[in-house]
């Protein structure tokens, strides 16, 4: 099959969050059976040497009145080829949506335009699949249709909490006719939505786990959505995201201090030792991701006395809004058991999943997440609200993949009775281990992933 795959972002290029690793991961697992192309914009703020870049292309594109000057460059990446879209409203910004706690005034036209080019160049060259993802590249569906592209369309929804929603205003300049800005369209109360257009034009429809994939159409997590969602609820499934074990893979990760050997009690205390803030003697906690509501460490902040007073050790790494980060900060300054790293860092994430014996997710909504998945890999127990993805991966008990904490409802007190449970498990080495052991066989590989989504490619190519 002849797939082209489209994203915002995809690590090692440009990572905000889990969509990169996905971004990366499944094309890259996809091409180890099929053709595949990976398409992403070219941003200033990207992090590679540019001198392995060859210039494919230079072209033209008119809508809204104006012409936009586009740059196509290429590089071959880990078997596939990967095409970069550079063009001035698109590419020269120092970071990817906008400055830290805000977006990009222009974010509309960045990605329409983007979403254009992708269009252009499915048409130009014959794909038998075009896979888009999320808001950004929902577009594309529209375009591509509206040129006659013979591609089959699949739409992924990482996260139905971003829409791309715009003033209507900004229709003509988009290069949208006015035609489909109506209820089946992209209209969304009285404004422009980009993922609606991914949505209605698309062949099939994908998000990120069989859980999610019900929830969206309930109007607790349908965001708007569930209604439209419901129409088009024909082609919607829900495939588990997998993660990249080659990347994150505790017994030969470049990233941490002690790979994994035998024990994974004498991993976790080696790995424990290289961290500053860690104490072998004690449980370490600890909390990985974007700091927004979606999140919840909002619930781990009103358990601070608690947790100051309880025997262990939490770390959070987060990135996102300023307010959260400033309480982290207030809180980790008064309590020493407590750390927190505000930023974006890979190889540090790396350490605490290898470091840590307890993750503590409280998302509100979780369409799939990664970190649970990461964590259970490098024998860390996850303990989590069980809600989409998390429901589907976590497991008080059974033999269903894996084992960890889950609680309901998401409520501190909640939280906190399945934190105490988790310093109860800690003092049984024998059961962690065991725990440890069993999440460490569970297959959330990307190539289980990948298998799902090439008996769907076939299914829509059949059609
Ligand atoms: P999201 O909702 O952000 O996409 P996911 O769980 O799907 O959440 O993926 C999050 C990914 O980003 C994981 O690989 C996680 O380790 C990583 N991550 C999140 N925040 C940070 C951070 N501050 N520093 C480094 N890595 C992070």
């Amino acid at each position: 099959m002849k797939i082209l795959f489209c994203a915002s972002e995809a690590f090692p290029f440009a990572k905000s969050g889990g969509l990169a690793d996905v971004a990366h991961a499944l094309p890259k697992a996809l091409a180890q059976s099929d053709e595949v192309t990976l398409m992403l914009p070219l941003y200033r703020c990207m992090s590679f040497d540019r001198e392995r870049l060859q210039k494919m292309a230079e072209k033209r594109l008119s809508f809204g009145g104006a012409d936009y000057r586009v740059t196509l460059h290429t590089l071959q990446y880990a078997g596939m080829r990967v095409v970069f879209v550079e063009s001035p409203p698109l590419s020269e910004r120092d970071y990817l949506y906008g400055n830290p706690g805000s977006a990009y005034g222009d974010n509309d036209l960045r990605f329409a335009l983007f979403s254009h080019a992708i269009a252009a160049f499915a048409k130009e060259e014959r794909f038998d699949i075009l896979h888009l993802n999320d808001w950004h590249t929902a577009l594309a569906a529209l375009f591509a249709k509206e040129a006659g592209v013979e591609a089959k369309i699949l739409f992924t929804i990482h996260n139905l909490a971003y829409q791309g929603v715009f003033d209507v205003r900004r229709l003509p300049l988009l290069g949208i006719e006015e035609r489909y800005f109506q209820m089946d369209g992209v209209e969304f109360y009285g404004k422009i939505n980009f993922l609606k257009a991914g949505i209605a034009w698309c062949d099939a429809l994908t998000t990120v786990s069989p859980t999610y994939a019900k929830e969206i159409l309930t109007p607790e997590f349908g965001c708007g959505l569930e209604g439209f969602l419901r129409l088009h609820a024909g082609k919607l499934t829900g495939i588990l995201n997998g993660i990249d074990t080659t990347l994150f893979d505790p017994r030969n990760d470049p990233m941490i201090a002690c790979p994994m050997k035998r024990k994974i009690s004498t991993f976790k205390k080696c790995n424990k030792k290289a961290l500053s803030h860690a104490q072998n003697d004690l449980p370490l906690f600890v909390f990985i991701g974007r700091l927004t509501e979606q999140k919840g460490v909002d619930l781990l902040i009103a358990l601070v006395e608690e947790l100051a007073s309880l025997p262990l050790r939490f770390y959070f790494l987060g990135e996102g809004d300023p307010q959260i980060g400033m309480w982290l900060e207030q809180m980790c300054e008064t309590y020493e058991n407590m750390a927190y790293y505000g930023g974006y860092d890979e190889a540090f994430a790396h350490r605490l999943y290898a470091a840590a014996d307890f993750l503590v997710m409280p998302s509100r909504f979780e369409p799939c997440g990664l970190n649970q998945m990461i964590a259970m890999h490098y024998g860390t127990i996850p303990i989590v609200h069980t809600v989409g993805g998390l429901k589907d991966t976590v497991h008080a008990t059974g033999y269903r993949c894996g084992l960890g904490l889950p609680y309901t409802p998401n409520e501190a007190e909640v939280l906190l009775e399945q934190i105490v449970q988790a310093l109860v498990q800690w003092c049984e080495p024998e059961t962690m281990e065991r725990i440890n052991r069993f999440n460490m066989a569970c297959d959330f590989s990307i190539e289980r992933t990948a298998r799902e989504y090439r008996k769907l490619y076939v299914e829509c190519i059949g059609k």
